[in-house]
């Protein structure tokens, strides 16, 4: 029996951190450090190379040019390995998880990302279990030898998410993440037991895609009321805007002012995509439910389902980065391009 290979991105977050004796904040330290904690890295009968960035960081400062960086990565190790695990910070995880997931289309391996609430020399770190299980994921097989899980996901707490539906919800307990409006791929207890109805299938007979160039013009808008006109009209002239994620009430929901109307419809008028969002953390949208909702969409605003914030940004700079036509972004966003929203 030959065994599994799985790449280890070590990224930065909490998991690998330390106190900085001067100001007794936690800062990012480099692999060794992780590794002189966890002897169990060793009994893992999978084997395991690492590549860490030069300067791990706080994913705070996570952002497109580092998403870029970890693709390159994946792609220049792709055939030598069975799967990725991809140590991250949670802060900006969700991020990340959306974004790979458009960047390395037609996905044939596992990429998980994970790491922790507590750094891992901490004794009740949570840093060893999810780490341990994510590479024991990655290097899972089918009967037929094929990936488990051939998807981008975000192991945390027992529960294996579909990365581009993850969003953190929790700042300080062990269970960080959630995805809302799917369920969780595979749940871990004694044994881990895999949902392959919900698994993705990708094309075997094609290669893998990887996409670098990613648009970052673009922002995210929240309605509270009484938002003022000037505040939305300011908003619309941000010099290089081409799209936004605009965060409704309830099913998709906004104000019904005149003026509100005018200036999204002027907007998409001039090209500029604007996708729907619920401020609600579950459900989707359903822009014909009530008024409000109708006319944002006679206002030109595409729905964005049961997708999350994170993933309608990420796939927003992804297409932008690919065409400058708004119908074929209309288009992309009305469909799911690797299964981060439902269109029923
Ligand atoms: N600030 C940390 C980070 O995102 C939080 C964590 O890893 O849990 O890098």
């Amino acid at each position: 029996m030959t065994t599994s290979r799985v790449l280890l991105i070590y990224t930065g977050g909490t998991i690998g951190m330390g106190r900085n004796p001067a100001t007794d904040a936690l800062e990012p330290l480099d692999f060794n450090h992780l590794v002189q904690q966890m002897p169990e890295l060793q009994a893992i009968p999978v084997g395991i190379d690492v590549h860490q960035f030069p300067q791990p960081i706080d994913s705070s400062d996570m952002n497109p040019q580092l998403w870029r960086r970890i693709v390159e990565i994946i792609v220049g190790h792709y055939d030598r390995y069975d799967g990725f695990v991809i140590l991250h910070g949670t802060d900006t995880m969700a991020f990340t998880a959306s974004a790979l997931s458009f960047m390395l289309e037609n996905l044939t391996k596992p990429v998980i990302l994970t790491g922790s609430q507590l750094p891992i020399h901490q004794l009740r770190t949570d840093g060893k279990e999810n780490l341990i299980t994510s590479i024991e994921i990655a290097a899972a097989h089918t009967a037929a030898g094929r990936p488990r899980v051939p998807e981008v996901c975000i192991y945390f707490s027992g529960k294996l998410l579909r990365g581009n539906r993850s969003t953190k919800i929790n700042s300080e307990g062990f269970n960080a993440f959630d995805s809302f409006n799917f369920p969780p791929l595979a749940e871990a207890g004694v044994n881990i037991s895999y949902r392959d109805d919900l698994i993705l299938h990708p094309d075997y007979d094609r290669p893998m895609t990887p996409h670098f160039v990613m648009d970052t013009g673009v922002v995210v808008f929240t309605l509270f009321p009484g938002i003022p006109e000037r505040t939305v009209r300011h908003l619309l002239e941000t010099p290089g805007l081409r799209a936004i994620v605009m965060r409704t009430y309830g099913s998709g929901n906004a104000p019904q002012q005149p003026w509100l109307m005018q200036a999204l419809s002027a907007a998409t008028a001039r090209g500029i995509t604007i996708i729907n969002i619920t401020q609600c953390a579950a459900g989707p949208v359903e822009m014909a439910r009530y008024s409000g909702g109708f006319l944002l969409k006679n206002a030109g605003v595409i729905s964005g389902y049961d997708g999350t914030v994170e993933c309608a940004i990420a796939k927003l700079m992804h297409l932008l980065g690919h065409t400058t036509d708004p119908a074929v972004i209309r288009d992309r966003m009305n469909r799911p391009l690797c299964g981060e929203i439902t269109v029923t």
